[in-house]
């Protein structure tokens, strides 16, 4: 078995399973695949534990009926996980080499192997970049209504977006708040017709057009909105107790640009069942998700995409197994799947 402290070794000891993030899939995939008795090594990128670190209360992830701190939550899965024998390297992935098995990863000063690799990276909400954005994040600036939503019970709130993300937002928010402010900087919404109806005709919501925010207001917690109008210049204030960001995520794949098959946006897409388009690299989580985006669902694709990798190296015969999957099911033949790999496997990156 590997260990991280090792002298850096000529050749590096090759895992079952490389698991590149440490969020809710990244663990999740690291319990189910290290329990499976793969040899597995998780990758856990500068963001130990994920988006759920910058989080205060969570209160619908299932099994905690009163809540749980986020970073607490994320201590039990790494524990968990630990528990399993599941190995860890707090370090991000520099680079990637897909293109022959082993597959190799870089740090900044180590290569690991493995034959199988689960990318679980994650996607980031985008930011305005605001002066006192960050300072007052889980303080009453969020980037997620489903998560946050909840706490501001009747209470006033603003919204930042002018897309369909933004409306689903500031429409599901209606559901607590007493008013929604919509901050738009154009002088009309890009969002689709029906979705721009919807909020329009919305009695609690209030649409401003043209008006950008300039930055968030509070000490200990948000108390309102400096806005500036993109037409006049005029500076303006509105009270408010929280700051919904929605002007989209950008998911953590540039690593991966031109090497797995990902939409426009750069959100990983699979091929067969968790598995992308490189045979024996698979995805789990937020960096296949622009729909979710969840701690559950992050946790769910996690335990997918192990039992995948488990059910893959059987076919390939790499790990011993009383039920070999059929290759076939991975949409190969045993006779091809060299020859397949070869030919789909792109360049190193
Ligand atoms: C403020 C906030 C509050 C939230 N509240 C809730 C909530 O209450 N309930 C809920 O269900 N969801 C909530 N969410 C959403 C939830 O956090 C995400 O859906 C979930 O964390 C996604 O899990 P993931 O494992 O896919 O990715 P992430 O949690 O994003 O983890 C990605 C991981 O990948 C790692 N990584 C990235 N690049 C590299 C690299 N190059 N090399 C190595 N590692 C890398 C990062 O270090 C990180 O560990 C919230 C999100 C935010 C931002």
């Amino acid at each position: 078995m590997a260990h991280d402290s090792d002298a850096t070794p000529q050749t590096p000891a090759v895992y079952d399973v490389l698991i590149i993030g440490s969020g809710p899939a990244g663990y999740t995939a690291a319990i189910y695949a290290a329990r499976a008795n793969l040899r597995t090594l998780v990758l856990q990128g500068d963001q130990l534990g994920g988006q759920l670190m910058i989080t205060s209360e969570v209160e619908n992830y299932p099994g905690f009926e009163e809540g749980v701190i986020g970073p607490e939550l994320m201590d039990k899965f790494e524990k968990q996980a630990r528990r399993f024998g599941a190995e860890m390297v707090p370090q991000d992935v520099v680079k990637v080499d897909f293109s022959s098995r082993p597959f190799s990863v870089w740090t900044y000063n180590k290569q690991y192997q493995g034959n199988a690799v689960i990318v679980a990276t994650g996607a980031s909400a985008k930011w305005l970049g605001l002066p006192n954005e960050q300072r007052l994040q889980g303080r009453g600036v969020s980037g997620c209504a489903t998560c946050d939503g909840f706490f501001f019970r009747d209470k006033e709130i603003a919204v930042v977006g002018g897309g369909d993300t933004a409306m689903e937002e500031a429409l599901f928010l209606t559901r607590y708040a007493s008013r929604v402010h919509l901050l738009h900087r154009r002088d009309s919404l890009r969002a689709s017709k029906i979705m721009r109806q919807r909020v329009e005709t919305n009695p609690k919501i209030v649409v401003h057009y043209s008006t950008a925010v300039e930055d968030v207001l509070g000490e200990a917690a948000v108390e309102g909105v400096k806005l500036r109008n993109t037409q006049t210049g005029e500076i303006s204030e509105i009270t408010v107790q929280g700051l919904f960001i929605a002007i989209g995520h950008q998911p953590n794949t540039e690593l991966f640009k031109g090497v797995l098959d990902m939409d426009e946006v750069g959100y990983l897409k699979p091929t067969v069942n968790t598995m992308t388009n490189v045979p024996g690299i698979f995805l789990a989580g937020d960096v296949a998700d622009s729909r979710y985006r969840q701690a559950v669902t992050a946790a769910g694709e996690g335990c997918r995409a192990a039992i995948d990798v488990e059910r893959w190296l059987e076919s390939q015969g790499e790990v011993d197994s009383a039920t070999v999957e059929d290759p076939a099911a991975w949409g190969e033949t045993a006779e091809t799947t060299d020859a397949s790999f070869a030919r789909r496997a792109p360049a190193a990156h």
